[in-house]
């Protein structure tokens, strides 16, 4: 590959940073260079809590694509490079060489900022207290719990990542409690919660409903302090609280920003500042079924912002048409998702995924909400012993073209006992109800 003057440099090679770089060096192959910190790119961040527990054994197993690989998409790597300002007015970055230990500058024609979301949490001084999130504290992490000294294990937060990492604590062998202050855990109504918490509690997992407010301890964390003044004694605590948008390198940059604090952008990823795009965890992005935007901190969101702002940045229009809210995760053998935002008239089952006299049959607790007003489906939850995402997707297509109850029980799919029953989980949420007949 022949390197030239870059059209575009991309702060971060991250999920937004690294499809961008690709979506637009297959327009302007060798001209896209991407600086990022991290030694290596391309690391499948969403596997890494599997990485923390042992499930998944080998680190380079979560390395998606080379440096090679990269190149030779067109990219030019600027890696262990930490961006420390950006000067909008003269069109210069400075940076930090962090192998070399020097400080050096370049010119950008376009910028792209895709530096994720903060992560600041309490105790982060604290050795024992980790917020695993890339590979250097996933690995750190793991290291503290294949310590034989390591029996306790506090896990801070149940959203997805702390359930996950409460998970890879009890599959260590540790003894797990999961402290969170929000009830419904997920935002789950109540009879999907119900199924949680006995998964959560059948696989020994401790859940503790408060407010953590401290630490204990010096050099090492011996306990979090929760605000009745409890102590939950821990020789490891995984904190896996909240993202938000405002990434340090970006505050004092003079870009507009959005109701949540996320870098404002339009459905290419421009920002308020000519020639400076954004995408990814700090950003909002344009909200898919409405006119205002959201924050969504989830890698697909961020993969296809990152697409759309890399093609408009080198001049090819390919417009983000927003996201769902859509997520899943896995707890224990158990496997919940939810996708868009349950309205106020909602819709209940609970039965076999399958043929109910099939052997393993499986389950599904599905939820469906709707618009009061105009009876379109707005958003679904479902937690099951089986996949859940097939359900899931079909009801984001059902939420797009807008479909009521009555087209959803009309829906047409596959019946045989092995694979599907008769009537599908949506189709038996549905009819359950008589609010719709
Ligand atoms: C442990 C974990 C599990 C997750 N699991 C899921 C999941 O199952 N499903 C899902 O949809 N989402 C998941 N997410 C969220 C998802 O990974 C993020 O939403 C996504 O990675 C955001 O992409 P991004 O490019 O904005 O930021 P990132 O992927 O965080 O990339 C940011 C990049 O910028 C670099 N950077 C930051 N500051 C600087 C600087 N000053 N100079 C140079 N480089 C810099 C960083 O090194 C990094 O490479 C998970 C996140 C974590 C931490």
């Amino acid at each position: 590959m022949t390197w030239r003057e870059p059209a575009l440099v991309v702060v971060g090679g991250g999920a937004a940073g690294l499809a961008a770089a690709v979506e637009a060096a297959r327009w302007q192959p060798g001209r896209v260079l991407v600086l990022d910190q991290s030694p290596i790119l391309s690391v499948g961040t969403c596997s890494l809590p599997y990485l923390v527990g042992g499930q998944i054994q080998d680190p380079a197993q979560l390395v998606l694509h080379s440096r090679e690989q990269l190149e030779e998409r067109g990219l030019r790597l600027m890696t262990e490079c930490r961006l420390e300002s950006v000067d909008l007015s003269n069109q210069r970055l400075h940076f930090r060489d962090l192998a070399r230990g020097q400080s050096g500058s370049l010119a950008f024609e376009n910028l792209l900022l895709t530096p994720g979301g903060n992560f600041d949490f309490p105790g982060g001084h604290l050795p024992n207290v980790i917020s695993p999130r890339d590979l250097t504290t996933s690995l750190k992490a793991r290291a503290w719990l294949e310590r034989a000294e390591t029996r306790k294990v506090l896990v801070v937060g149940a959203g997805y990542l702390g359930l996950e990492l409460a998970e890879a604590a009890r599959f260590a062998g540790k003894q797990v409690t999961l402290l969170d202050p929000g009830t419904p855990i997920l935002n789950l109504v109540a009879p999907l919660q119900d199924t949680l918490l006995r998964e959560l509690a059948r696989h020994g997992v401790e859940l503790r409903q408060h407010r953590l407010v401290g630490w204990e301890g010096r050099e090492l964390a011996v306990a979090g302090l929760l605000e009745d003044g409890t102590r939950l004694e821990c020789d490891l605590a995984l904190v896996a609280g909240g993202i938000s948008p405002r990434h340090a390198l970006l505050e004092g940059l003079p870009l507009e920003r959005g109701l949540h604090g996320g870098v404002r952008v339009d459905r290419q990823g421009r920002t308020s500042r000519a020639r400076v795009w954004a995408a990814g965890d700090c950003c909002e992005i344009p909200s898919r079924t409405g006119s205002g935007s959201v924050y969504l901190p989830l890698a697909r969101p961020a993969a296809l912002m990152g697409q759309a702002a890399g093609a408009a940045a080198v001049g090819r229009a390919r417009p983000f048409p927003g996201c769902l809210s859509c997520a899943a995760v896995k707890v224990f053998d158990l496997q919940v998702g939810w996708v868009g935002e349950l309205g106020s008239q909602r819709y209940l089952s609970d039965g076999p995924l399958r043929a109910g006299y099939w052997p393993q049959a499986g389950r599904l607790q599905l939820c469906l909400g709707f618009c009061e007003r105009t009876g379109k489906l707005l958003g679904a939850q479902a937690v099951g012993s089986g996949e859940v995402s097939s359900t899931l997707q079909t009801l984001g297509l059902a939420i797009e073209q807008g479909l009521d109850a009555e087209a959803l029980a009309q829906l047409d799919h596959v019946y045989t006992p092995p694979i599907s029953g008769m009537w599908s989980p949506i189709a038996r949420t549905v009819r359950s109800s008589k609010r719709w007949a």
